[in-house]
């Protein structure tokens, strides 16, 4: 209808096919104009704000349902090999702004909104975030979202449809506060709900054996899943693939019809409440057993129902040449970190139990796919038996590769390696192995043996427990306690991984070294090929060309195109005019009126008043004591001590005015993060208000830090800080996005910082702070009391206890950088060693920034040299080196 109206008021022509179309300016306005017509929400007599926003995304959206429908149609018919990348997280933020300039329509979508008597970018502002993630683990699965749909790869995506997606931030007196974010109350125009699209997911219940061994998992309970498709348009091309989210719900058999009619509705509701509950929220807290046991459904079903899912494709597209042998050469599929692990034996599940395969068949076709656990027996019966049937393959391979020779070693090997921890070795292998008995001396020097390794274990231990929280951001499932004790009582998940997987890869190069080196040193070992390295990316599409107009103008006019936005190693052009200064000051500019946009979006959300032209200094990611937001605080008290204690005069020549501007979230349930987030807050509300200070120096917490806050924020940024415990970041996104966008780094050796400085310099580069491999040591030497605090971190704690930032008691927070006892933690993220090399650093920030020639080179430089971090680079290697897939141009 809508394009035969487009045909009378003569907007398209006869000729033009749906598929070719390109709307202009006043096809667009009839088109937004027809969907606020027949949006029955609103009143049809008014064109307010929110209704623009929606028949705006649903004129969008008509045209991505072309392409997607164009580009599957293609994929089916081609039978083509499909990566799947199996996400719990996507931080998709805003999709307006970020679909109509991937398909061109930016200037035609204005314009058709200015007669509408609208602005795009005001429209844009209604869309609340999708923010189905907590941080750098969601936002890359976006960003690779981006890429592959921009370079033509047939890949899906595959996640959870959160009802709450992250939680609302506010900042009140008492810190942080968190709040429900229902963001799909006002409907979501981007979703296709796919009501035939559903497949059966099975908890708890039993594992029987039916006839020539086949087993049957019976009983339990049924729930739904029902997909949710989100087109992804890629940039510059008709390619447009899909996000398939899945909501849970009751299994329509299930529903208790007769206890219902009988009156008894809690019943009858509970089983309802019970599916949909699933997916309720991002990341349920997991302290509780009912927490951690939603967690592992909510893994579970995203495994299993995109499992059944992308089965289902694979024997339609096959037909009557059904082959399982060649499933790996149709399909690859991809985990982000351990939450999806169950995939593994979900697939093994499924093609022996369902589809008949042997187990050999089933382990070889797994294995070829493509992926870490901790696991309730009861809750996944049959997968407890699979998981087993992998240890015991796993075993031997270890046998097979270690021999029977050196039995301390094997054992050490099983040790480190198994999957199930504390289930007995099968009885042939503990025969094989047993000892005879030692003589006396022998039992002596053995039990010193094992108490050395014991410590060492323990070492380990708490090590491994912040390698998860480094990966993940504080994520991961501690093992639940069993009551059966012949049931195993924990499944290593990363060695699960491991042995079913193809590949494994770091996000960083100095990542995946930890990961070769030390994570997984001994499967390393035996299994070299397996390890590869990604380095993580951002998309250049909405971390310059959208957020950044400006910016981008720039960089299209002194590289001679915009072909840097698909292709960035075009940004090194920038190079070689680093010094010239039409560019600087064009460049200066840009910078100059971005920050003008950040310090008024300061001043609404926080009443603070910044100066522009002060430096913006910026630490914005999630809150965590590894991320050592704890440290630039701390610095910040330092200096501001120091004002105190100098004239006005001294002050002004001493130092350059800063914006020291801080945002994040803090998880819920995590006391010290929650801590800090007071600590930096406080420290604002004492500096803000000194009339001594003024525009020297200020400090702002910006609330509720989301996607749309950093597209804002990170282009109006001079300093960003990526200050971590040298080891514990993985790679870490933001950094890339902040160099993208001419924005000078201070940071440690670590992650993504080490391949960043690489590119851009070590001169555009405040490099500070011990490096990972000193820090076992360094922290030995605190725990043995050998560690001399530098007298600056001394004073600065001794300042923050004489109560000059309020009432607050920061005893806890203080004595977690010191000491072993009561609230001394012994620092165990390094800020008293990190501290004197971190102030030393900012001073040479202010140095540099005191030369604005300098400065904006440096700045262009970091833009210029960020070329590797695009997400384009990595999906290029993933798909090569791990996936197997080509790109498929939609003809
Ligand atoms: N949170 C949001 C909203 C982001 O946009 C990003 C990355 O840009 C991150 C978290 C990850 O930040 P980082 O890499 O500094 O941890």
């Amino acid at each position: 209808d809508q394009r035969q109206d487009l045909k009378e008021e003569g907007q398209i022509t006869e000729e033009a096919s749906l598929d070719t179309f390109v709307p202009d300016s006043a096809s667009i306005a009839s088109s937004i104009k027809y969907h606020s017509e027949y949006t029955p929400s609103f009143a049809p007599d008014h064109f307010e704000l929110p209704k623009a926003f929606k028949a705006t995304a649903e004129s969008v959206r008509d045209s991505l349902i072309i392409n997607w429908n164009a580009t599957y149609a293609y994929y089916e018919k081609i039978n083509v090999k499909q990566a799947y990348y199996l996400s719990m997280e996507y931080l998709q933020g805003r999709a307006l702004l970020n679909a109509i300039g991937n398909l061109e329509l930016t200037g035609a979508y204005a314009e058709a909104l200015k007669k509408l008597g609208h602005n795009v970018e005001d429209v844009a502002r209604e869309e609340p975030d999708a923010a189905l993630g907590n941080g750098g683990l969601g936002r890359l699965a976006s960003c690779f979202l981006d890429s592959l749909a921009t370079l033509n790869y047939p890949a899906w995506g595959y996640g959870l449809r959160y009802k709450y997606g992250l939680f609302k931030q506010y900042i009140t007196k008492d810190g942080q506060e968190e709040v429900a974010e229902n963001w799909l109350e006002m409907g979501n125009p981007w979703e296709i709900v796919r009501n035939d699209v559903s497949y059966p997911v099975k908890f708890y219940g039993e594992v029987i054996s039916g006839p020539e061994g086949i087993k049957e998992w019976v009983g339990g309970e049924d729930i739904t899943a029902v997909a949710y498709d989100v087109p992804i348009p890629g940039y510059k091309t008709k390619t447009t693939i899909n996000l398939r989210l899945w909501s849970t719900k009751i299994a329509p058999e299930k529903f208790d019809l007769s206890a219902f009619n009988a009156g008894d509705h809690a019943k009858a509701y509970s089983a309802m409440k019970n599916a949909e509950k699933i997916c309720y929220i991002l990341y349920p807290g997991d302290e509780s057993l009912e927490g951690k046991t939603l967690r592992l459904k909510q893994q579970y079903t995203l495994c299993s129902a995109s499992l059944q899912d992308i089965i289902a494709r694979y024997e339609r597209r096959s037909g009557e040449f059904l082959n399982w042998e060649i499933f790996p050469e149709k399909v690859a599929v991809q985990m982000n970190d351990t939450h999806p692990t169950l995939c593994i034996p979900e697939l093994i599940r499924i093609l022996i139990d369902v589809k008949g395969l042997s187990w050999e068949q089933a382990w070889t076709i797994t294995q070829s796919c493509g992926t870490k656990l901790a696991s309730s027996c009861t809750l996944l019966p049959r997968h407890v038996e699979i998981i087993k049937m992998i240890d015991e393959e796993l075993i031997q391979t270890i046998i097979d590769e270690y021999g029977t020779e050196d039995l301390d070693l094997l054992q050490e090997k099983l040790k480190q390696m198994r999957i199930l921890d504390n289930i007995e070795l099968p009885e042939s292998v503990a025969e094989m192995i047993a000892k005879p008995e030692k003589s006396s001396v022998e039992a002596i020097e053995s039990t010193e043996e094992d108490d050395v390794s014991d410590e060492e274990t323990e070492t380990t231990a708490e090590e491994d427990e912040l390698e998860e929280e480094e990966i993940e951001e504080k994520n991961e499932v501690p093992p639940i306690i069993e009551p059966d004790p012949k049931l195993p009582k924990l499944v290593r998940m990363a060695n699960l991984c491991v042995a079913g997987g193809y590949a494994v890869n770091g996000v960083a190069e100095i990542h995946s070294e930890i990961v070769k080196n030390e994570v997984f040193n001994d499967f390393y070992e035996m299994w070299p090929e397996k390890f590869q390295n990604k380095t993580n990316g951002v998309t250049p599409r909405r971390w310059i060309r959208f957020c950044n107009p400006d910016l981008s103008k720039i960089i299209t006019k002194w590289t001679g195109s915009e072909d840097w936005v698909v292709n960035t190693e075009k940004l090194v052009t920038l190079r070689k005019f680093a010094d010239n200064e039409d560019l600087q000051s064009e460049w200066r500019e840009a910078k100059r009126r971005n920050k003008v946009k950040v310090a008024s979006f300061l001043r609404e959300k926080t009443g603070y008043i910044v100066n522009p032209d002060a430096m913006f200094d910026v630490q914005v990611k999630r809150i965590h004591e590894y991320k050592r937001q704890l440290l630039n605080i701390m610095g910040i008290v330092y200096h501001y001590k120091k004002m105190k204690e100098m004239s006005h005069e001294e002050r002004k020549a001493s130092f350059v005015p800063r914006v020291c501007i801080f945002g994040g979230k803090a998880f819920a349930t995590y006391v010290q993060a929650k801590r800090i987030v007071k600590f930096i807050t406080d420290v604002g509300a004492t500096v803000n208000h000194d009339p001594e200070i003024g525009d020297l120096l200020k400090v702002v917490f910006v609330p509720d830090y989301n996607v749309s806050v950093a597209e804002m924020l990170i282009p109006g940024s001079e300093l960003s800080q990526h200050i971590s415990t040298a080891g514990m970041e993985a790679s870490g996104t933001s950094n890339m996005k902040f160099a993208m966008n001419g924005c000078i780094l201070i940071g440690t050796l670590d992650g993504a910082n080490v391949e960043i400085r690489q590119e851009v310099g070590e001169d555009n580069f405040f490099l500070f702070g011990a490096e990972a491999h000193e820090i076992a040591g360094l922290r030995k030497e605190r725990a043995e009391g050998k560690f001399v605090p530098d007298p600056r971190f001394e004073e600065v704690k001794a300042y923050v206890r004489s109560g000059v930032f309020g009432p607050y008691n920061y005893e806890e927070l203080m004595g977690s950088l010191e000491g072993n006892e009561g609230y001394g933690r012994a620092d165990y993220f390094l800020v008293g060693k990190d501290f004197p090399s971190y102030i030393e650093c900012q001073d040479k920030v202010d140095e540099a920034y005191k030369d604005q020639k300098r400065w904006t080179k440096m700045s262009i430089l970091n833009t210029a040299g960020s070329y590797k971090f695009s997400s384009d680079r990595t999906i290029h290697e993933y798909a090569r080196d791990i996936w197997r897939i080509d790109p498929v141009v939609l003809p």
